[in-house]
């Protein structure tokens, strides 16, 4: 794989590149959200560690300007604080995971084998339900004629609830089947990544295809809502 560090932190940069690098992937190493930026908009890379205190621009910046550009190289978020406002802010600007500090190493490199997996992930047939169409292959999501920017997480979660529609899901579910059985994560980190989801595929379009079913989990309606 080949992954960009983009941290401030010179040792824990150093770390991260030097573990990356005996796990078998190419790094490079930017200090500052500009210098960030730039490699990640003209570097050809299959996931960026992306730190979200940077000098300069920060990470969420650094990330919305990314896909913005149509850029969507899997996103893995470093944050400090692991208050859930600031993972909102994060997975709203686009990152497809995030990691608080202080991680493991290896949390880290099984999160970004999991990034790449997905991004790399067979194409499949098209899934619809109503006017709420994916493209598997192409990993692009359409509300009728218009085109829904989804992170790799929304994407896969959408998608699980897609196939399966009318069903309902549960956390655990989603959990085993989204995030790989990776067992560290809470179940309100689904709960943060459906309400972005539903601000993306139902509110603009005044639709509720999403359903919660209070204390089980959620069911996405056949029709599309
Ligand atoms: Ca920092």
């Amino acid at each position: 794989m080949r992954v960009l560090v983009v941290e401030d932190e010179r040792r824990l940069a150093g770390m991260l590149a030097q573990g990356l690098r005996e796990a078998g992937h190419t790094v490079d190493i930017r200090y500052t959200g500009p210098d960030g930026l730039l490699a990640a908009a003209t570097g050809p890379y299959d996931a960026i560690v992306l730190d979200v205190m940077l000098p300069g621009l920060d990470g969420t910046q650094v990330c919305r300007t990314l896909r913005q550009q149509g850029n969507q190289v899997p996103v893995l978020m470093l944050t400090a604080r692991g208050e859930v406002p600031d993972r909102v802010a994060g997975l709203d600007s686009g990152a497809d995971d995030y990691l608080s500090k202080p991680f493991s190493f290896d949390e880290l490199l099984a999160r970004l084998r999991a990034l790449h997996r997905r991004s790399a992930a067979p194409a499949t047939a098209e899934v619809r339900a109503g006017d709420l169409v994916l493209d598997p292959a192409r990993r692009r999501a359409f509300r009728g004629e218009t085109e829904i920017d989804l992170s790799a997480r929304e994407f896969d979660i959408l998608a699980l609830l897609l196939t399966r529609a009318g069903e309902c899901l549960t956390r655990y579910q989603i959990l085993d089947e989204v995030w790989d059985g990776e067992t560290d994560i809470r179940s309100n980190v689904i709960d943060v990544h459906v309400a972005t989801l539903r601000a993306k595929v139902d509110k603009p379009f005044g639709r509720h295809a999403i359903e919660t079913l209070r204390g089980v989990g959620y069911r996405l309606r056949p029709d599309g809502g």
